[in-house]
């Protein structure tokens, strides 16, 4: 305890009780101020963006904030009250991702983790298939053509000629990165982007590889099999892992991300795990009920409509709709629309037996010329319901 610290709630400028959103949000607005690539040689920023990132790697993780809200300072001093803890761990802070976040967008991105010319994995490649509708319920495989990049067999990836190598590049001194200042909102900003000379790679080939032309690489195009698995749905991706484009200096490859283009179907609806569609029944079934084939994913299956069914009625067909990525027994449902059917087209005895019908059901053929009052009402242009629906 020899020196004299500072609160770490003061030092970020925050209540005790701050949640972990108030305590981010003052960390960055003082890593911001404070940070060594703003004030370059500073060291009263240096010390400050120091003691903030420190009180910052405390207070975010919640059980290293309680030790100090019970300790203090001698929580993590070697030999400290708390015991345990030992000398504070700067590095054990995840800084990688508040770091993303504030200098992302002034630096243009253009900050890159470490050396560029160390072992680096290829980018990612991205392409698109087109399946059926029945296809991503199910699961497919599917063919793939590709243009994938392999490593130069002539050259071993290096780029240069058989028998001779690559030179160190003088732009960069072979770090593969090149520093510029400018002038910034935020005082003098150092803005590191990969060098222009060897693009990162800090080497110069002189004598390229005739196979490769000093790429390190051959384009082909490949066959790929891809995997679809069931229950996929439209936009969706499939990973191929080490398909994407090779990585350099004997970093591993980037994946091939496969983009599932789900095609609509003429009958079926899906959301999430769930099919819709409707099907038609005739008034007949739907007054007596009786049994129709309801069109599904597995084929028609038997459906027995109940007796007095309203048109709309939705009912439901358990475990017929797409199963589930995780665990292809674990299926949605598929939900039909019942949807009665009004006959056209009668013939003259099927239109004597509906009148017969009609008859005998409530007359509501003859309903308003038998009733002066709904004749009335009728007249005077208001749509007034009667007891059938006319
Ligand atoms: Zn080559
Ligand atoms: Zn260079």
């Amino acid at each position: 305890m020899a020196e004299q610290k500072r609160d770490y709630y003061e030092v970020l400028g925050v209540d005790k009780n701050a949640d972990e959103a108030a305590i981010k949000k003052a960390y960055r607005v003082l890593a911001k101020k404070y940070h060594p690539d703003m004030n370059p040689g500073d060291k009263d920023a240096e010390a400050k963006f120091k003691e903030a990132s420190e009180a910052y790697a405390v207070l975010s993780d919640p059980q290293k904030r309680s030790q100090y809200d019970q300790f203090g300072h001698a929580a993590f001093e070697q030999g400290g009250g708390a015991g345990g803890f030992g000398g504070f761990d700067f590095n054990s802070a995840d800084f990688g991702d508040i770091f993303g976040d504030i200098f992302g967008d002034f630096f243009g991105g253009g900050r890159s983790r470490g050396s560029s010319n160390g072992p680096m994995r290829g980018a990612n490649i991205r392409a698109a298939v087109h399946i059926s509708f029945e296809e991503a319920v199910f699961g497919c495989e599917k063919e793939l053509d590709i243009t994938l990049k392999d490593t130069c067999k002539k050259c071993n990836g290096t780029g240069a000629k058989p028998g001779t190598s690559a030179s160190t590049c003088t732009k960069c001194g072979g770090k593969g990165q090149v520093v510029y200042t400018s002038q910034s909102l935020f005082g003098t900003v150092r803005n590191v982007s990969t060098c222009p000379d060897c693009h990162g790679s800090g080497k110069i080939i002189r004598d390229k590889c005739p196979d490769c032309s000093g790429t390190g690489y051959i384009s082909g195009r490949k066959r790929l099999s891809v995997s679809i698995p069931a229950g996929i749905d439209n936009g969706q991706s499939v990973r191929l892992r080490d398909k994407g484009e090779p990585g350099r200096n004997g970093g591993p490859r980037g994946d091939l991300l496969v983009e599932v283009i789900v095609a609509r179907h003429p009958i079926f609806q899906r959301q999430d795990y769930n099919i819709f569609s409707t099907a038609p029944i005739t008034y007949a079934q739907a007054a007596l009920g009786g049994d129709i084939l309801i069109d599904t994913v597995d084929g028609k299956v038997k459906y027995t409509v109940k007796a007095g069914t309203q048109t709309d009625t939705k009912v439901r067909l358990k475990g017929k709709g797409v199963p589930s990525l995780r665990n292809k027994d674990v299926r949605g449902d598929h939900y039909v629309t019942l949807v009665v059917q009004v006959p056209t087209g009668l013939t003259a005895s099927a239109r004597d037996l509906l009148k017969q019908f009609d008859a005998v059901t409530g007359d509501s053929l003859n309903y308003v010329a038998n009733n002066p009052e709904a004749a009335k009402n009728a007249s005077r242009g208001k749509k007034k319901k009667g007891p059938f629906g006319l």
